[in-house]
């Protein structure tokens, strides 16, 4: 056979292989307990203007009803689109349906997340956070390129979708019966949702679910890390076969649960030489690739440990699970409006939260859940989470309804009410950052051009103060790589090595600078080199190839408001640059301005309350007079994360409103 037979051979083989792929996922999709009720479900959606359907976890609802709304017609002449809270359940799923479609992704399914658009005009179906939807209401308040829109996960009530909520209701009544909508969930109060939504019907999915036997600890446990390692152990060395699902809080904790098992299980296989464990992890800023891995099957009977964050809860369903350990806890936004204060803090789950995480164990067979807490804290947990909406800060909601037409925002149709406090702590704040004017306007251009910026109001002004300072290419990289994962990789072994790379990046004003330093240093090493240059010096190179691809789409924002993109150090530009870049900050971030104080930590001006430096920031051991910082960090104190060191002389300069208000107030 000549090399074009072997080239039509091999040509068949692949042929022959994606054709028992595809029947093999149509033979899934089958089975799916969502199936036997697709007519009926194409039928419901039809006929009301809204459908709330509740179904059991992994019964089908993400991928398959909108295949089944695409198939009946209900998308002629528009898109499905389905919102998401979570980008990794957006990117999964749009890759999930792509491959059961048998179509190319970003072809006839595809999705959108922030900075990230795998979409084209041949998509039918798109996967989209409920963030984008809203972006994308920005440019098309009647989102008329949908003709029906799946808002799922509503059960979860990010600030997001609860907007959405009240925007659709509004679009729906203007497009008069030609927007179709669908909310669905899990576990969802669906009175509750038929009462908001006049004229929509719920529908329950009749799921499978075995019995789960919970069990808690006798006494509290003090690190729910060892807890939960001596757990894992315990099951893999004493339960039937079946993998495990740990629930964590991020990706630090996830990658040293990872490190604790994989040392362990190295001496325990040495020692009885009995089924191995493959540890793996599943977390937002996870690259895709390593993503797909939680959904195959260990190899040679050996048991998975699947360690993830809240991502696994609901959103997406790994196959094989038995065991479920849950220290149940969580990371969660909380806000205080008083101090003005936003922080991640990890706290308790809620009791809806804890059953539906023990109920992972039981999709396949009867299952376990170790709660790694005791029976009465359990009792004491609250029944259900409060809504985003009710504890996070609202400057950017506030923007955005500003934007899409909103002007009366207490009044607006929320399914909770924000809270009344934090509601006006956000409008003062755009007042302060010259987004509203006196009488609560947008201004123009100001308060239209911030809106447009996909990030928090407070960084958009920092751009937009950078474009008019002339270090719009500085302001850029730092909002870019504070945008991004993590650039600073969790050096493992290597610590000192790490430092020593990091310390030829540092800034002695801060870690923005810093930042800066890094992006620099590697846009000057040529495409080929970059890994292994990220690799030596210790940063991630996903993380700065992410930083660079959004620095682009944010570059291409400012072009769009026709603003120009200079440097500071272009001839002509007045002052030092640093200081441009620095002022630049103070301009957004100025309501997290804060002093040092004798004692060695600083007090935040705009709410008094006093904060320590970030053991990770490279102003830590040095004593700043005077900083602003991104984030506030709860943990066992109060820490600023992300710093730099300012003149506070800039403050009243760059921020008058907010610093007269406060000379005022005291
Ligand atoms: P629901 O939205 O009701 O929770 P899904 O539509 O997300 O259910 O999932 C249906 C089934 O598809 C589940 O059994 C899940 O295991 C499977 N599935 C979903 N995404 C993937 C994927 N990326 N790879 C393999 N299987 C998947
Ligand atoms: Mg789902």
């Amino acid at each position: 056979m000549g090399a074009g037979g072997n080239k039509r051979a091999r040509e068949a083989l692949d042929a022959a292989a994606a054709q028992s792929l595809r029947a093999s996922l149509q033979a899934a999709r089958e089975a799916l307990p969502i199936w036997a009720a697709r007519a009926q479900l194409v039928e419901e959606v039809r006929c009301c203007t809204a459908l709330v359907l509740v179904g059991e976890t992994g019964s089908g609802k993400t991928t398959q009803l909108p295949q089944f709304l695409l198939a009946a017609g209900l998308a002629q002449g528009g898109m499905i689109g389905v919102t998401q809270p979570r980008r990794v359940a957006a990117t999964s799923v749009a890759r999930r349906v792509a491959q059961e479609m048998g179509v190319a992704l970003g072809a006839e399914v595809g999705y959108t997340i922030r900075f990230d658009d795998v979409s084209s005009g041949a998509t039918r179906i798109k996967y989209l956070t409920d963030g984008m939807l809203l972006r994308e209401a920005l440019a098309d308040p009647l989102l008329r390129r949908y003709k029906v829109i799946v808002l799922d996960e509503a059960h979860e009530r990010t600030m997001q979708t609860d907007i959405l909520f009240g925007l659709i209701k509004g679009v729906q009544a203007r497009r008069k019966g030609d927007l179709r909508l669908v909310v669905m969930s899990a576990t969802l109060d669906a009175a509750k949702f038929v009462t908001y939504f006049a004229g929509s019907k719920a529908a329950y999915l009749q799921g499978r679910q075995f019995p789960v036997q919970v069990l808690y600890t006798a006494a509290p446990e003090e690190s729910y890390l060892d807890a939960a390692l001596a757990t894992v152990m315990q099951v893999h060395a004493e339960e039937a076969p079946g993998d495990v699902l740990v629930f964590l809080t991020g990706q630090d904790e996830i990658e040293s649960l990872a490190r604790l098992i994989n040392a362990r299980a190295a001496v325990a296989s040495k020692e009885a030489g009995g089924i191995a464990l493959q540890v793996v992890p599943i977390y937002a800023a996870l690259p895709p690739e390593q993503q797909a891995r939680v959904f195959e099957p260990a190899p040679d009977g050996a048991r998975k440990v699947v360690l993830a964050t809240n991502i696994a809860e609901t959103s997406i369903t790994i196959p094989g699970v038995r065991y479920v350990v849950d220290p149940g806890l969580i990371k969660a936004r909380s806000y205080n409006a008083r101090l003005g204060s936003d922080s991640l803090q990890v706290v308790p789950t809620s009791q809806a939260q804890a059953r539906q995480r023990s109920g992972r164990a039981g999709r396949e067979a009867p299952g376990k859940a170790f709660r790694l807490y005791t029976e009465a804290a359990f009792q004491a947990l609250p029944p259900t989470t409060e809504p985003e909406i009710r504890r996070s800060p609202l400057a950017g909601m506030a923007l955005q309804l500003l934007a899409l037409g909103v002007t009366d925002l207490p009044a607006f149709d929320f399914m909770d009410k924000p809270p009344m406090g934090a509601l006006m702590r956000a409008l003062e704040q755009l007042l302060a950052l010259g987004a509203l004017d006196a009488d609560g306007r947008l201004t123009q251009p100001l308060g239209r051009r911030m809106a447009r910026l996909p990030v928090d109001p407070a960084f958009a002004k920092v751009l937009l103060a950078g474009a008019e300072t002339c270090c719009a290419e500085e302001a850029l990289t730092v909002v870019a790589m504070v945008s991004t994962d993590p650039v600073f990789t969790n050096p493992g072994q290597q610590r000192d090595a790490a430092a020593a790379a990091r310390r030829r990046f540092v800034s002695p004003l801060g870690d923005h600078l810093t930042l800066l330093n890094v992006f620099q240093a590697y846009l000057l090493v040529g495409k080929a080199g970059r890994g292994r240059w990220c690799a030596e010096h210790h940063v991630s190179a996903r993380a700065l190839r992410k930083a660079a691809d959004i620095r682009a789409q944010l570059a291409g924002h400012l072009t769009a408001l026709e603003l120009q993109a200079g440097a500071s150090g272009a001839p002509g530009a007045p002052g030092d640059a640093t200081d441009r870049l620095r002022r630049a900050l103070v301009a957004g971030l100025f309501s997290h301005a804060a002093v040092a104080l004798p004692d060695g930590t600083f007090k935040v001006l705009a709410s008094g309350q006093a904060v320590a430096l970030h053991p990770s920031s490279v102003l830590c051991g040095k004593r700043p007079a005077c900083i602003v910082f991104d984030e506030l960090l709860r943990t066992t104190r109060d820490y600023a994360r992300q710093v730099t060191a300012i003149d506070a002389a800039w403050l009243p300069e760059l921020a008058p409103i907010f610093f007269a208000r406060h000379a005022q107030g005291g």
